[in-house]
């Protein structure tokens, strides 16, 4: 979900701010350095990073997000080093910003790399895509895409294929061995010089996280960089715009020459793998990403082995688009029947082999989507079924056996677990402890008791998870920064108002221009609660305009400054909205639940009629608990006094009713049985975890519950004088307890 132009950005302290300032890259930076005669270990994602410094890649932009964040990541935190070379980074404010940054390799022999999650980033970068491929690229460009796609995704099932095919992009899907990913990267950049055609390289979260080594190579300097600039602009040359009438040419020029040139290439250089195998009467054709999972399944029929080799031929496409007709021809050729294994529909790649094979007057029988799950993630028991309908029709020799038992097995273990286990509550995933963002939706809750439900367009960031329970709340969700233009339709037909809940991430990435400056053109009657909690949390907090400067936070890591004073150094969304001439804004402390709850029922209340925008405050929670552990660890191991502050529950008030648990969610605040024998509801408890917040005690004011919360605040290290205060008191409670 989350993502930023911070080059313009500047702190005290380093000159340009870095992404994800509390969690350091440094192994990471060292791996990015090694030269020939080197192995690289670690993951796939950062292969790919460092194949893009080994391609002599001059600029790298992009917007983080999951799988690929670490890219980009570790690139802005390793801009030191990158300076060495001439390399640029830039952290784009949206993927539309990482996009047009492409724009360089238009002119100019740079080699420019950019990253973001796909499909949604592809959503948003789509035009300018559409207007860099049109007149194609002189300098190699790639675009490095996660493909978030299958189990564990948290976007839209679509694939990133559709644009490469409309676009005319190149798409790499390499198969997921680091040494074939690298090399990879690096024929990507030659394919997009050698075609004009900018290239897409999809990786799915498990090629993002695949480990494993490779040789590395000495990085690159680019020959035009920032240490090399280049001398004169290019001169002007209208066929590098995407304007009439320019732009019929290039559409001719795709077709007559920069598709055939990226298939000339992909042929010469054998970017493809064929795979020999003995039983050639028969064959499969795999996206590279796809086959550790088909080699798996393979095994599962006794037809591979856990080293890759087959005994049915292979042709993994490690480019899927465009498909070269002369090489699944020639692959397809003599065999009676070929199994086209592509994840996802529609089945894109399957219909240009049905064209390549028909066209090229090739008997073979093609199949597919007729014999494997139309949608869904190949894992590998998606794959097994179909490849034993497919092997029983063609290779009736092979005992199938094995592989049915593995099958009937997986579905007996299912069974004899989900019957053990009996049914399960459902677990969604929540806040962090402590989120800055849940007592907004506490407030929220109240709110609509007192003025009645509202309809409340929701936005993607943490902010989300109120989607779930104790909250469910939110009735849409149409894009990163779109809640409050999701709800231009909606408001003018209520009778009550609605809000729209947006991040501070999803702010600077869209929302201010497509949802606050309409609202204000327009003279919306709208509500915007803006979270500000000062990064763009949801992808790994990454650094945001208004992100709390380092001196800030250094400062508040020395005085464990609370939440809402150090999110409140940074006024740039504030200045920002006033700037634009917003006329109805209320900045409001997130964990003081009754003066969110009163806000929000002014807001939706008051006689004004335009956009009423009340700014949420307080840091994220995960950041600050990373950024206050580490100090109060070395006080801790200096001998010094530490004071926390914890909630927990009286058990012998609480009267088992559970509304601060319907008002919270909070992990930490939970359950456990009553321990008087007379009472059958289970009691409310604060566990081990809680960071002190102060949303229990909040809730319990605002929403006037029982009175069986207490503060206490925890000395460790204690003066002399604490130790006989405690002490003091012990005697008098103890005596008091037995008198
Ligand atoms: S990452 Fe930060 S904003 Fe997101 S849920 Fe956790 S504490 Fe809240
Ligand atoms: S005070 Fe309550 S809401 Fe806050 S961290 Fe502790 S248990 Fe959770």
């Amino acid at each position: 979900m989350a993502r930023a132009c911070l080059q313009s950005l500047h702190s005290k302290n380093t000159g340009t701010r870095q992404a994800a300032m509390e969690v350091q890259f440094t192994e990471q930076i060292q791996q990015l350095q090694l030269g020939a005669g080197d192995t690289f270990h670690g993951e796939g994602i950062l292969a790919i990073t460092k194949a893009l410094l080994q391609s002599g890649v001059a600029y790298i932009g992009g917007y983080q997000g999951a799988p690929v964040s670490h890219l980009l990541d570790v690139m802005v935190q390793a801009r030191p080093y990158l300076d060495t070379l001439g390399v640029h980074v830039e952290a784009c404010s949206n993927e539309a910003s990482a996009a047009a940054m492409l724009g360089a390799s238009l002119h100019y022999p740079l080699r420019g790399a950019v990253t973001w999650k796909s499909i949604v980033g592809t959503n948003v970068a789509a035009d300018a895509l559409s207007n860099l491929a049109s007149p194609g690229v002189v300098g190699g460009a790639l675009i490095v895409v996660g493909e978030d796609y299958g189990e564990g995704a948290s976007v839209i099932q679509e694939r990133t294929h559709a644009y490469a095919m409309k676009s005319t992009l190149a798409l790499f899907d390499p198969r997921p061995e680091l040494g074939n990913m690298v090399r990879l990267v690096e024929h990507a950049f030659a394919l997009s010089e050698a075609s004009n055609m900018p290239a897409v390289m999809e990786l799915r979260i498990r090629a993002c996280h695949v480990r494993g080594t490779f040789e590395a190579r000495d990085n690159v300097a680019p020959k035009l960089s920032t240490r090399a600039l280049i001398d004169e602009p290019a001169g002007f040359d209208y066929m590098r715009l995407a304007h009439p009438p320019v732009t019929f040419r290039h559409e001719k020029l795709k077709i007559e020459q920069r598709i055939p040139a990226a298939q000339a290439y992909i042929a010469e250089h054998r970017l493809n793998e064929h795979l020999d195998g003995p039983r050639t009467e028969v064959g499969l054709v795999v996206q590279g990403g796809l086959f550790n999972a088909l080699q798996r399944a393979l095994q599962t029929l006794g037809l591979a082995d856990a080293f890759g080799d087959s005994a049915v031929p292979i042709l993994v496409l490690n480019v899927t688009y465009p498909v070269v007709p002369a090489e699944v021809g020639a692959f397809c050729a003599g065999k009676r029947a070929v199994l086209v294994l592509e994840e996802g529909s529609p089945e894109y790649i399957e219909k240009d082999i049905a064209q390549a094979l028909r066209r090229g007057d090739v008997q073979t029988t093609l199949h597919g989507k007729d014999l494997l799950p139309a949608a869904g993630e190949y894992t590998v028991e998606a794959i097994v079924p179909g490849l034993l309908a497919f092997v029983e029709r063609y290779l009736p020799d092979v005992d199938l056996a094995p592989a049915r038992a593995w099958l009937a097995a997986n579905a007996t273990r299912r069974a004899d677990v989900a019957q053990a286990l009996g049914a399960l509550p459902a677990r969604p995933p929540g806040f962090c402890v402590g989120c800055p963002e849940r007592p907004v939706f506490s407030a929220l809750k109240l709110a609509q008791q007192n003025v009645g439900p509202v309809h409340i367009a929701a936005d993607i960031g943490c902010h989300a998870l109120a989607t779930f329970e104790p909250f469910s709340s939110g009735h849409s969700i149409l894009g990163y920064g779109m809640s409050l233009a999701s709800r231009a339709g909606v408001s003018p037909m209520m009778q009550r108002r609605s809000i729209a809940i947006m991040g501070d991430g999803g702010f600077w990435h869209n929302g201010l221009l497509t949802g606050v400056q309409a609202a204000l053109f327009n003279g919306d009657d709208a509500v915007l609660v803006i979270m500000k909690n000062g990064y763009t949390s949801a992808t790994g907090t990454q650094d945001i305009l208004n992100t709390p400067d380092d001196d800030d936070k250094a400062a508040a890591a020395k005085n464990d400054t609370l939440h809402q004073s150090l999110a409140h150094k940074n006024q740039s969304i504030e200045d920002t909205l006033k700037g634009m001439g917003l006329q109805w804004l209320r900045v409001v402390d997130n964990y003081d639940v009754d003066a969110m709850r009163r806000t929000l029922q002014e807001a939706l209340t008051s006689p004004y009629n335009g956009l009423k925008v009340v700014v949420a405050e307080g840091e994220c929670q995960l950041e600050r608990q990373r950024r206050i552990k580490p100090w109060i660890a070395g006080l801790l191991a200096r001998g010094e006094r530490v004071q926390r502050v914890k909630y927990g529950v009286d058990e012998d008030v609480c009267t088992g009713d559970h509304a601060c648990i319907r008002l919270s969610g909070c992990p930490t605040l939970t359950l456990k049985d009553n321990p008087d024998p007379l009472k059958m509801d289970p009691v409310a408890t604060v566990i081990d975890g809680c960071v002190g917040c102060g949303l229990c005690g909040a809730n319990a004011h605002a929403a006037t519950l029982c009175p069986s919360f207490y503060r206490a605040e925890l000395v460790r290290n204690p003066r002399w004088h604490e130790r006989l205060l405690a002490r003091v008191r012990d005697t008098l409670t103890g005596a008091l307890r037995t008198a």
